[in-house]
């Protein structure tokens, strides 16, 4: 195996699927420690053993040969990795990107926001589960609202193309801050994103079942007070969409428990240590570390190696909130 033909300039795996999104998980450090993504207490990985910046870079350019045409950087948190704007320079250079994101926790945003923007970053997605400073500390376990609200309002000067907020809804946690994290999103014209928690990751004091709170429950919710008007418009993600009547915001909704969204999966993920994820809620990997360091500059092999690795794309996830999760690593490895 030792030639790129011209068949292979396209990610296609067996179901006829089309991989053009990847998610970079640049780092699996983070300043918090949200209790449905990680323990309270970590070990993360050796500096060792998670690819370099260029490594980084090395691999996306292969992806974007390959056809992909949108980028995601996420983490952990991908704003705490050193010269990461280094990176986000460089991939957004990349002649046959389209589109360069970025899923951040907020923190980093009141002092990077406009280089990041000027880095190419389009789209910015910003966690943010409660608007109570109380709770969004004991969600997060040490996070300072202020200071992401600070980000937030740093990112809306930055001109980005399009700001999300990202929001996991946890029974007796936030189930009832629905409405006013859409009013907030409204009132700024942002698009939201409500998520089910996906049980990544064992995390001892916390049950994911007795948290579980379901996207048609939050919409319900969300019907007393908006209006909201079912859309067919996409960001090719798996988020259902729904506009808010006389309003700019889109609300999403991604449900992989009661909705699941793999028949139209477009994407695959590249964890810190370079394993080429083909599903999120399944172990399937390529190691694309070792092909990396095994016979650096090798643009040929790596891509070979990512088109082998479509054959072993699953149809789909099997998540499970009842069992014990069959998924090890935590989301922070994963990159959202
Ligand atoms: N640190 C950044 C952040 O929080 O936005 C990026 C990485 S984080 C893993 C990406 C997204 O995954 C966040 O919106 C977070 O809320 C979500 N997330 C983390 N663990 C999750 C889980 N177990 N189920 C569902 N979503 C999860
Ligand atoms: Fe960090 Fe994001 Fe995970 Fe929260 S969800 S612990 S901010 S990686």
């Amino acid at each position: 195996m030792h030639t790129t033909d011209s068949t292979s300039t396209r990610l296609i795996d067996r179901f006829g699927r089309r991989v053009n999104y990847v998610r970079i998980s640049v780092t699996d450090r983070c300043d918090f420690r949200c209790v449905y993504c990680m323990s309270e207490t970590m070990t993360f990985l050796p500096r060792a053993e998670v690819l370099s910046l260029e490594e980084i870079l090395f691999v996306a350019r292969a992806f974007t040969e390959l056809g992909v045409t949108k980028i995601r950087l996420t983490g952990g948190e991908p704003l705490v990795r050193k010269n990461v704007l280094w990176l986000a320079r460089e991939i957004g250079r990349l002649p046959a990107l389209r589109e360069l994101a970025l899923t951040t926790n907020g923190t980093q945003l009141e002092k990077m926001a406009s280089e990041l923007r000027a880095a190419g970053v389009r789209r910015v997605n910003i966690s943010l589960d409660s608007l109570d400073p109380e709770r969004f500390r004991r969600i997060t376990r040490v996070g300072d609202l202020a200071k992401v609200l600070r980000g937030i309002e740093a990112a809306r000067r930055a001109g980005f193309d399009r700001l999300k907020i990202n929001a996991v809804i946890l029974r007796h946690r936030n189930d009832d801050e629905v409405a006013r994290l859409t009013r907030f999103a409204v009132d700024r014209g942002m698009d939201l994103s409500f998520i089910e928690e996906m049980p990544l990751g064992v995390i001892g004091d916390h049950d994911r079942a007795e948290a579980y709170y379901s996207s048609d429950r939050i919409r319900t919710d969300l019907e007393r007070e908006f209006t909201l008007l079912p859309t067919t418009e996409t960001t090719g993600g798996p988020s259902r969409y729904y506009r808010v009547a006389g309003t700019d915001t889109r609300v999403g909704f991604i449900s992989p428990h009661s909705h699941n969204f793999c028949g139209s999966c477009n994407r695959v993920r590249l964890t810190p240590e370079g394993r080429l994820l083909l599903c999120l809620g399944q172990e399937f990997s390529a190691d694309l570390r070792a092909v990396v360091r095994g016979f650096p500059g090798d643009h040929d092999r790596l891509k070979e190696t990512i088109v082998a690795a479509m054959t072993i794309k699953p149809k789909g996830h099997e998540f499970d909130l009842s069992a014990q999760p069959v998924i090890l690593r935590h989301m922070n490895v994963t990159g959202g």
